[in-house]
């Protein structure tokens, strides 16, 4: 069996166990195939063995990627994952059906008014700094309500829930806690009566960690296509 459809159903038997393990539904959490640094054949190998969703992290790789995989788009759903700056909101707006990484106004702003009105609005996650460092992107958990608030009021866009990339560890249940913060911050948005159904997640090194926690989408990249060059500059 190719390396990669192995690797993929090696990874659907982890969620599924993750899913058992938290007593959740069979079937409730997604997986989002994270390709970013590899190519289209390896996106078309994925494909073939059943997967449909696929994130990037990288806005021209991104839809370089979509448009060699042209032939296939209306059975893809792209998401992009990655830092957004506003001369790149454009191209997201028009090439992708998901963005989990707003952390501000203007960025959800822009998306929305550039949104093509031939497209279903685009489904976009709040990006949260749950972590608290100082170096990673996304809205502060005390400022997430009031940003939330105003995204979910915007015309092309649907405001699904939270995403958060927290600090690396090796330790399961210290794994566990920023994730459980993710999700109690959902609930606040939930309580104030915002109708959110997405906790964007769990990687490949933690993805069980975040099923224990309520992900409902975990984004999986080196489990299913193998190690990346080390990361861009
Ligand atoms: C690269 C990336 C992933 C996938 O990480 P792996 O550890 O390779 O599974 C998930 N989310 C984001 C935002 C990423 O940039």
């Amino acid at each position: 069996m190719p390396v990669i459809s192995a690797n993929l159903q090696a990874v659907r038997l982890r969620l599924a166990a993750a899913e058992q393990q938290a007593g959740r539904p069979a079937g409730s959490v997604a997986l989002l195939a994270v390709s970013k640094t590899f190519p289209p054949h390896a996106v078309r190998e994925a494909f073939d063995a059943g997967q449909r969703a696929f994130g990037e992290n990288y806005v021209q790789e991104g839809v370089d990627k979509i448009a060699a995989l042209a032939a296939l788009r209306a059975e893809l759903e792209w998401h992009f994952i990655g830092p957004l700056q506003s001369n790149k909101t454009r191209t997201v707006a028009e090439q992708f059906d998901w963005v989990h990484s707003v952390d501000r106004l203007r960025i959800a702003e822009r998306l929305s008014a550039q949104r093509p009105a031939s497209l279903a609005p685009l489904q976009v996650c709040l990006q949260v700094n749950i972590s608290g460092e100082a170096s990673k992107s996304g809205v502060a958990p005390a400022d997430v309500l009031p940003l939330a608030r105003a995204i979910a009021g915007l015309p092309n866009l649907t405001l699904r829930g939270l995403m958060a990339i927290p600090e690396p560890s090796d330790d399961p249940v210290a794994q566990r806690r920023p994730f459980a913060a993710l999700r109690a911050l959902l609930d606040t948005l939930r309580r104030e009566g915002l109708a959110l159904d997405t906790l964007s997640m769990g990687m490949s090194a933690d993805l069980e960690a975040a099923i224990a926690e309520g992900a409902t989408i975990v984004r999986v990249g080196t489990a299913i296509f193998g190690a990346r060059p080390p990361a861009r500059p």
